[in-house]
């Protein structure tokens, strides 16, 4: 993409492995056991106004994505936290994305690592939330991709774990290559799951319908947006959804701490109308990243 920095060439810090370092040096040996073995998990979260939204929510998670990959941490859950907080401060970011990374280290080349180091870095960078409900109203358009979520007793499926982004990107590249934005996934048992990186919402009859995340990531932005559906008295039902059930759901939408409310007005076939209800779930939870105390309840 061009005007894009790439990320090993900005300015500024890194947190790495306990200290704040120069961006451009914050490195690791291509002989890594998480870049050849997939032994790497992370996290992803917003940070607005100056607070990184459910800051705590996301630390918990990648403990539990590490330990999940038998990874030890090195670092207390209040290290990171503060190491999150300290690397948006030194690159001045009030607004943007925060990109914490565990990974086995080199002294090991082979599938058994059990006395590779363990590595963790922070880093952060400018990532305003254009929120231009219009806009973002209009929708976008998803493909189906060719690749299943996995059973939960074929990868460990609620870890936010790199070798689970492997079929992400295969069937994101492959969307894009069709002028997709982005691609819906079923799983293993051809029920609807989720995108390549956020959560699927749909809407009925006033009535909310999300895939039970028992093969895929839990969101936290699918939390929260279920936490305010139900404050404002809007039934909330999780589900198994087959894809042609689509064919009966007005509206359609995608949450994530990136995607944040995300409208999709088409997936494959199907078409959807964002509505009054994916709107006032997109400002609800504008609201909410920011602190604002909702007027009415
Ligand atoms: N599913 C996948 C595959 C993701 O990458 C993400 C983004 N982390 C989500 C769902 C949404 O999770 P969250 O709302 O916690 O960002």
């Amino acid at each position: 993409m061009s005007g894009v920095i790439p990320f090993d060439q900005r300015d500024g810090v890194i947190w790495h492995d306990g200290k704040l370092v120069p961006w451009k040096d914050a490195k690791t040996h291509v002989l890594t056991h998480g870049l050849h073995y997939g032994s790497c998990v992370f996290e992803g979260q917003r940070i607005y106004g100056g607070t990184i939204y459910k800051l705590k929510e996301h630390t918990d998670r990648l403990f539990m994505s590490a330990e999940t990959l038998g990874m030890k941490m090195p670092f207390s859950k209040e290290a990171i936290n503060q190491a999150c907080i300290d690397v948006c401060k030194a690159q001045g970011i009030a607004d943007g994305y925060v990109r914490p990374v565990v990974f086995r280290g080199s002294e090991m080349m082979a599938v058994s690592a059990q006395h590779s180091t363990i590595h963790v870095a922070v880093a952060a960078w400018p990532w305003p939330s254009y929120f231009s409900p219009a806009e973002k109203l209009k929708g976008i358009r998803l493909d189906f991709a060719k690749w299943k979520r996995p059973s939960a007793d074929t990868e460990p499926v609620h870890a936010k774990a790199a070798g689970l982004y492997m079929i992400c990107t295969l069937s994101k590249h492959e969307a894009e290559a069709k002028g997709y934005a982005d691609a819906l996934m079923l799983d293993y048992r051809g029920y609807i799951a989720e995108a390549t990186g956020a959560n699927v919402f749909f809407v009925q009859d006033g009535v909310l319908h999300t895939p039970i995340p028992d093969c895929f990531l839990n969101g936290l932005t699918r939390q929260s947006v279920i936490a305010i559906a139900k404050s404002r008295q809007i039934k909330v039902v999780e589900r198994h959804i087959k894809p042609e059930e689509m064919t009966g759901f007005s509206e359609c939408f995608l949450t994530g701490s990136a995607a944040e409310v995300t409208p999709v007005s088409e997936i494959g076939p199907y078409r959807f109308k964002p509505g009054a209800l994916t709107e006032m779930l997109m400002t609800a939870y504008a609201d909410e990243v920011r602190g604002v105390v909702p007027v009415t309840a």
